[in-house]
């Protein structure tokens, strides 16, 4: 799905990348002083690597394969981000979610730079033995484009510590004698993994929406106490964060996944709905609820949504129907640029995936630390640290955006003196200020290395 109608006469743009590249030029208008072609560079991807293979599947049939890998940026740290199995794998969503990684990284202050992989498979009409032939295969192809100091990977939709366990076995079968520990996050902790690391995306993401809440980001509330609370997603990230936000007093009222989802305005207990969904695979018929659409589980009343599953589920022709005071994107990419410009319009705030999700890549990175110094930190150190980072991260946002929309005169001069066109700046919300944030990081490394040669 690339293009969706939005109504009768408008066809929204659905390419992730030509929306991750909107993002970014909308930001770059407030930074007038940036060189444009240095800002051109920022925004490329360096690299795009494409990988085929055969598999021997247990059906009895070969089948062939196309993997991805995009760096998108090395300038503040090695390229670091998940590896995704799932259908609809392109190249432009690898490209979009790599350059995601850069501008996350930078938002929360970890010194990696941005990459993203994928192979296009149906993990649902695979074995556990097919996917691990495509992990291992997958690796050796990518060879030395991924490497403790260069590319480290992590996981993403329908990858799992279980295969970061195998992207690292593969990689130092093939790199004998040393620490390549290194070379991939998100591992089991037996084997490198850090304390923490799988509840880290939900968890990064609780501590920045109670930042933002204790900021008065949404009148009248200050914390998340009897919240009411809707997720789309439940997977590592959507169903975890279930879990923790129901720990913090909110209310759970809607769960869903690919398959489907559930209502229940009372509240779900996420214990039940972990347990049911591991017996029937699914989250439809749990009790005491109503079985709901997923197009359903985005317009449900409540205080918070949290998507957590896929990009773009938050269009023009949807985002009218959504009637959450709070968005919190837990997933990469669920917001296209026209919902964000009616929920800009209907004061519903968006926090932004570059901030929201940087939970998950932030406790990578202290897994990477702890496998360069042959460590094992406690979970209450890693989750205070995470607290840390996050909660800074969110003032950082916060403060960006206040101090943008306080000198919006300023920088009309500035753009006009420059000679730079477009019409004239709005108050930015909060994307555009993380992507501010982001942008002016990443540009300064940039400017201080100078370009090369
Ligand atoms: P996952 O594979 O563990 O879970 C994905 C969930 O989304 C599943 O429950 C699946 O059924 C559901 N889903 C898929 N398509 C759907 C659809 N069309 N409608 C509704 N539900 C759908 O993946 P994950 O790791 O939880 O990742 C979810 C999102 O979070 C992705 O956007 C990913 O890029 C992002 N993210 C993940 C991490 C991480 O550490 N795993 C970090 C940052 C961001």
């Amino acid at each position: 799905m690339t293009k969706r109608s939005t109504s009768k006469r408008q066809i929204e743009e659905l390419n992730p990348f030509v929306i991750a590249q909107r993002q970014c030029d909308n930001a770059g208008r407030y930074l007038p002083e940036l060189e444009p072609g240095l800002f051109d560079f920022l925004k490329r991807p360096d690299k795009l690597t494409i990988v085929e293979f055969p598999i021997a599947t247990s059906s009895g049939a070969v089948h062939n394969f196309v993997g991805y890998r995009c760096i998108h940026s090395r300038t503040r740290g090695p390229g670091k981000g998940g590896i995704r199995y799932h259908p609809d794998v392109t190249p432009d969503e690898v490209r979009a979610l790599a350059s995601w990684m850069t501008w996350k990284c930078a938002v929360v202050g970890v010194p990696f730079g941005g990459a993203k992989g994928g192979v296009v498979c149906d993990p649902k009409q695979l074995s556990p033995e097919d996917l691990r032939h495509i992990t291992r295969r997958y690796i050796a192809e990518l060879g030395d484009n991924i490497g403790p100091y260069t590319d480290i990977p992590a996981p993403d939709v329908n990858t799992n510590a279980q295969t970061m366990a195998l992207v690292y076995d593969t990689y130092d079968m093939m790199h004998k004698g040393g620490n390549n520990l290194g070379v991939v996050t998100g591992k089991p902790v037996h084997i490198g993994g850090s304390l923490g690391r799988e509840e880290a995306t939900a968890r990064g993401g609780l501590f920045t929406t109670l930042r933002a809440l204790s900021r008065g980001i949404v009148p009248g509330v200050t914390d998340l106490r009897g919240l009411a609370i809707v997720i789309q997603g439940f997977g590592n990230v959507g169903g975890i964060g279930a879990t923790l936000f129901h720990e913090a007093g909110a209310r759970i009222v809607a769960v869903g996944d690919s398959r489907g989802g559930v209502h229940c305005p009372d509240g779900i207990d996420p214990a039940v709905a972990h347990a049911h969904k591991r017996e029937t695979g699914s989250l439809m018929g749990l009790t005491g609820c109503r079985n709901v659409t997923n197009d359903e589980l985005l317009a449900l009343p409540c205080d918070i949504l949290i998507p957590a599953a896929m990009e773009s589920q938050l269009r023009g022709d949807n985002a009218r129907d959504v009637q959450a005071r709070m968005i919190v994107e837990l997933a990469n990419g669920p917001t296209t640029p026209e919902a964000d410009a009616v929920f800009n319009e209907r004061e519903i705030p968006v926090l932004p995936d570059i901030l929201a999700n940087a939970g998950g890549v932030t406790v990578s990175y202290y897994e990477w630390v702890q496998n360069n110094k042959n460590e094992q930190w406690d979970e209450d150190e890693v989750n205070a640290k995470l607290k840390r980072i996050m909660t800074r991260a969110a003032d950082g946002v916060l403060d960006k955006q206040a101090e943008i929309n306080g000198s919006l005169p300023a920088l009309e001069t500035a753009r006009q003196e420059l000679d730079r066109g477009g019409s004239p700046l709005d108050p930015v919300d909060l994307r555009t200020a993380a992507f501010v944030v982001a942008v002016e990081r990443v540009a300064r490394v940039a400017l201080d290395r100078g370009v090369w040669p």
